[in-house]
């Protein structure tokens, strides 16, 4: 249906998805809003420059959608994933604050001393800065954290998402009025 004219880059951009009170509930690629969309699931309330060609349509490329129907028990809760960590630490080493890849995981408390896979206790960190803290605590290590590594909050996490063209997220993010 979708014209394979389009980039891959094109269909994976981000479309922040709300409830049907506007609350944010997710952000999703543009390629599953659209099947929302066909699945008569959501309506494109903002769209990018961009559009989608198929042979009959002619669709502007979703960048905000609302649900038709309302979730209840939204999970506020930001899933721990790798992924998910370095969107939070902004893919930056946590001790040297290189962003030159590539990046790996560190236990703040180490694994064999007891610490856990928990936002609070995972930090991204270059391969250098990871290899010389060891199996050391920060402290140990005289390494200082560029910031205490905490549970990252939904709508701080969306906001993160947030570049050139997606500035109309900004009002459903609390980052101005409509
Ligand atoms: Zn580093």
């Amino acid at each position: 249906m979708i014209s394979t004219k389009l980039n891959r880059s094109t269909l994976n951009q981000s479309v922040l998805v709300l409830n049907t009170n506007y609350t944010p509930m997710d952000i999703c690629t543009a390629k599953r809003a659209i099947c929302l969309f066909y699945n008569e699931k959501v309506d494109i309330l903002e769209s990018y420059s961009e559009f989608i060609h198929s042979p009959s349509v002619k669709l502007p490329l979703p960048s905000i959608v609302k649900l038709k129907d309302f979730v209840r028990n939204q999970k506020m809760d930001v899933i721990l994933t790798r992924r998910n960590l370095l969107v939070r630490d902004n893919h930056q080493c946590q001790y040297c604050e290189t962003k030159k890849g590539p990046l790996t995981i560190d236990h703040v408390m180490p694994k064999n001393r007891g610490g856990g896979d928990a936002w609070e206790n995972l930090v991204a960190a270059c391969q250098t800065c990871n290899r010389t803290k060891g199996s050391r605590t920060p402290e140990e290590a005289k390494m200082v954290l560029k910031r205490y590594p905490k549970k990252p909050n939904k709508i701080h996490y969306f906001q993160q998402f947030i570049h050139e063209k997606q500035g109309a997220w900004r009002p459903y993010l609390f980052l101005e009025s409509f």
